[in-house]
């Protein structure tokens, strides 16, 4: 989205809106695009230079490191926040800025059970396999106990 800083009033602007995907070239590494970009920011201009801040919120389609199992995450950005000066030209390009906070907050090692919502199954298996061990474990101490006590 670009802004046209004519269009910006003295007391600022509040835009929402939604813009397509930031992040296409990211369909090759698994990241894929379910939805358009939804932002709410306020912009305004200040001693030549442009500030904005609001959030902003991308739904991707992740694969799960633990199951490989598809699974969609919003990418959230609370607090997206830019301060740029202005050099001349009348508009100003916010995608790039966007699209930066957007990268910096996409998990580097996504899980399906991340958001709590639900419950990877590697980690379920894990887990059980776990306690396995453990119940295991005791039994054998036990067993040992039961050749140490002299009788
Ligand atoms: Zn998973």
């Amino acid at each position: 989205m670009k802004v046209h800083l004519k269009q910006i009033p003295p007391e600022g602007l509040h835009l929402e809106g939604e813009e397509d995907c930031l992040i296409p070239e990211l369909e090759s590494e698994g990241v894929h695009c379910v939805s358009p970009m939804q932002y709410k920011i306020d912009l305004g201009v200040s001693e030549g230079s442009l500030w904005a801040n609001g959030s902003l919120n991308q739904p991707v389609e992740l694969t799960c490191v633990g199951c490989l199992e598809k699974f969609v995450h919003d990418i959230k950005v609370p607090a997206f926040a830019l301060h740029t000066e202005l050099q001349g030209p009348e508009t100003v390009d916010l995608r790039p800025f966007m699209r930066e906070d957007i990268l910096l907050n996409l998990p580097a090692h996504p899980r399906c059970d991340r958001e709590g919502g639900r419950v990877c199954k590697a980690t379920s298996t894990t887990l059980k396999r776990a306690s396995e061990t453990e119940a295991k474990r005791e039994h054998d101490w036990e067993a040992l106990d039961k050749l140490k006590l002299p009788k």
